[in-house]
């Protein structure tokens, strides 16, 4: 929302501004608990050309085969245009009220005010959702149809495997258009780690300016977790990294230093903060790392720190102005 104020202030008739955000979200959930989530989003805000959903749904797709979900796919659907979606609204309002007995007050309250939310209800009396007829793919109008059709026919050029869904559902009534999701498998279940759509008309209700936009969020918290069950974060194996602790608190500092020096010369590092060496070397073998560098008040004093090797398991001191030449050495020899 604040991306849009910031585009409206900004805009002018062709203007096409990328934009994305990284962070903590903070919303209430069912029962009204308040939540943190992580989350990563970019929106297209000033084009509704067919070129910018693609070029944001690509987008996504990529960033996901990037960390290594290569059976990243998509549900596509469309919501339709002002025109279409008129009908379908008041066909909705029409079987909720001559229905209303088929559906809880919570589904009905929901799927009033947004037909195309999924509702989490759990009430064995009520239908839940709307029935099959009564979906957006069936009203849409023939330029609609046709605009999705293209989305389509663009999407599978690109390689990009998509299923069309016309039970996609959003939980913010403000999509129009083209509305995907970002799907990835876990054993037969299939996760939603993200998603979008346009939303051209929520613009104009929030800040007076007609601005077309497009835009998706990935689940970091989801994606992440699933990183970790698929050992993505271990890509790194085959790179050299650094395990670096202090001994006592007053060398932390030395410590910070060293890493900077460290990662200018693209060294991963994993910073230490367990109180007890052996605690320490633990952390290093589970992270698999290839060097530790120990800081010792005795040794400092005498300029010299602590190398362990712990590929080949020996143990060296060395100067501390030496260090950077030191670890590129070893970083040769193991040919990393
Ligand atoms: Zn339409
Ligand atoms: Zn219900």
């Amino acid at each position: 929302i604040s991306v849009l104020y910031r585009a409206a202030s900004l805009y002018r008739k062709g203007d096409v501004f990328r934009y994305y955000y990284q962070g903590p979200m903070f919303h209430r959930n069912r029962e009204g608990v308040a939540q943190e989530s992580s989350q990563l989003g970019v929106e297209l805000v000033g084009s509704s050309n067919i070129l910018s959903e693609n070029e944001i749904i690509s987008l996504g797709i990529r960033l996901l085969n990037e960390v290594g979900f290569y059976d990243a796919t998509l549900k596509l659907n469309s919501y339709g245009c002002e025109n279409c979606r008129r009908q379908f609204f008041i066909d909705v309002k029409t079987e909720l009220k001559t229905h209303s007995d088929r559906y809880c007050p919570d589904c009905l309250q929901e799927l009033g005010a947004n037909p195309f939310a999924a509702t989490h209800c759990e009430n064995e009396h009520c239908q839940h959702s709307l029935p099959p007829l009564l979906q957006m793919s069936n009203y849409l109008c023939p330029e609609c149809k046709a605009r999705f059709e293209q989305i389509k026919k663009i999407q599978a050029n690109l390689g990009n495997i998509y299923k069309v869904d016309p039970y996609l559902t959003k939980n913010f009534a403000y999509y129009n258009g083209t509305v995907f999701d970002f799907v990835v498998k876990k054993q037969d279940n299939e996760l939603v780690v993200g998603g979008g759509g346009r939303y051209d008309y929520l613009s104009e209700r929030l800040t007076g300016r007609k601005i077309p936009a497009i835009g998706f969020y990935l689940d970091l918290d989801l994606i992440f977790q699933l990183m970790k069950e698929r050992n993505l974060f271990l890509m790194f194996d085959n790179d050299f990294s650094v395990y670096i602790y202090a001994q006592s608190p007053e060398l932390e500092m030395m410590v910070l230093q060293i890493a900077q020096e460290l990662h200018s010369q693209n060294i991963i590092t994993v910073l230490g903060t367990e109180e007890k060496p052996e605690d320490n070397l633990k952390q290093a073998q589970a992270h698999k790392c290839d060097l530790m560098i120990t800081l010792r008040e005795e040794n400092i004093r005498e300029g010299k720190l602590l190398l362990y090797n712990l590929e080949h398991n020996e143990q060296t001191y060395i100067p501390l102005n030496r260090l950077l030449d030191a670890v590129q050495l070893v970083r040769k020899t193991l040919k990393k």
